[in-house]
């Protein structure tokens, strides 16, 4: 913790420090009031989660950016026109709306939606441009396909940004990384003929999505794999997406893999947590690859467990991001 403490010191007293040099991450209050205060879905992880970085003063180690609304031309690189404008309508049907979850459905789930996939496309382009690590708030939405969403996702997130990345940032070749315990199995239906993006996600077999779609690589783990099982086959993976040269990576970086997580089935400490997130960051810097960090998945009871990992998370993208060296001693 003392290089924790020193790290912020050290942040604090930079006065001079422009943005682009501090960790890029985007958050709106909407990614918590957008869903109804009454869904399953543990809604206040992204308050409680930005509450512990003020608390900690690890927002002086991020630029924290309030993202605006997705332009729904970009939706459409990975969307079908029907599904998105009957969404933007309010016209999805009960099922659909059951399918996706966060319910009971609120209006403001479009103003929402829109502004987390606009955090998503923010931080693509902030890590492109500035050749660094970037991330958004919330999101990971892997579960949405090209015309329905599921599992608490409804448009794709990954899936736009590496398309946005590809046809109009300059980017030739994206990862995708999927490292949450569920399937990135919309992320796989979407991308499935778009060579110049690689799908790589490992999850446990037993979990939601029981109909596993292909991703370009799936690694699935068995239940209650510990933390040597996981981080061999996140190696493995890791070493799949370098193969694959490309200039940017988008990890999808939910913690539902952690013993305590309610949805998880999987027996990943918080410390193999923090090594599994420190092998991604050391392989991006060491490569020089831009990368994205999208929130992911993460339902433990209590949901303290899981904001221990995503603070965890974040906190060290923005160290490895500032500093490109990593520390054995946090
Ligand atoms: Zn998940």
């Amino acid at each position: 913790m003392l290089v924790i403490q020193e790290f912020i010191d050290a942040t604090a007293h930079r006065g001079n420090m422009t943005p682009s040099r501090l960790f890029g991450m985007w958050y709106h209050p909407l990614y918590t009031d957008g869903i109804h205060p009454e869904a399953r879905f543990p809604r206040d992880r992204y308050q409680l989660l930005l509450d512990r970085f003020q608390a900690s003063g690890m927002n002086q180690a991020m630029h924290i950016t309030r993202p605006q609304p997705i332009a729904k031309a970009l939706l459409l690189l990975a969307h079908d026109r029907d599904y998105v404008d009957r969404f933007l309508a309010g016209d999805l049907t009960d099922k659909e709306e059951k399918r996706i979850g966060l319910t009971p459905w609120t209006p403001a789930m479009i103003e929402r939606t829109l502004v987390l996939m606009g955090g998503a496309v923010e931080a693509t382009e902030h890590a492109v441009h500035t050749g660094g690590f970037s991330g958004n708030m919330a999101g990971g939405t892997h579960h949405a396909h090209r015309d329905f969403g599921s599992g608490y996702c409804v448009f794709n997130d990954l899936a736009v940004c590496a398309l946005h990345a590809v046809e109009n940032l300059g980017v030739k070749r994206v990862a995708i990384l999927d490292l949450d315990v569920h399937q990135g199995d919309g992320t796989a239906t979407i991308l499935a003929h778009e060579p110049r993006v690689c799908t790589v996600s490992v999850h446990c077999q037993t979990n939601f999505p029981f109909r596993k779609a292909r991703s370009d690589h799936d690694l699935p783990l068995p239940p209650d794999a510990d933390d040597a099982t996981f981080l061999e086959t996140v190696n493995k993976a890791l070493n799949i997406c370098l193969d694959f040269n490309p200039d940017l990576l988008l990890f999808q970086a939910g913690v539902d893999g952690l013993a305590a997580d309610a949805l998880g089935k999987l027996s990943v400490s918080r410390e193999g947590m923090k090594t599994r997130n420190q092998m991604v960051f050391d392989a991006a810097r060491h490569h020089q690859i831009p990368t994205v960090i999208f929130m992911g998945g993460g339902y433990a009871k209590p949901i303290e467990r899981s904001l221990d990992a995503f603070y965890d998370l974040f906190t060290d993208a923005a160290q490895w991001n500032q500093s490109g060296a990593r520390s054995n001693s946090i």
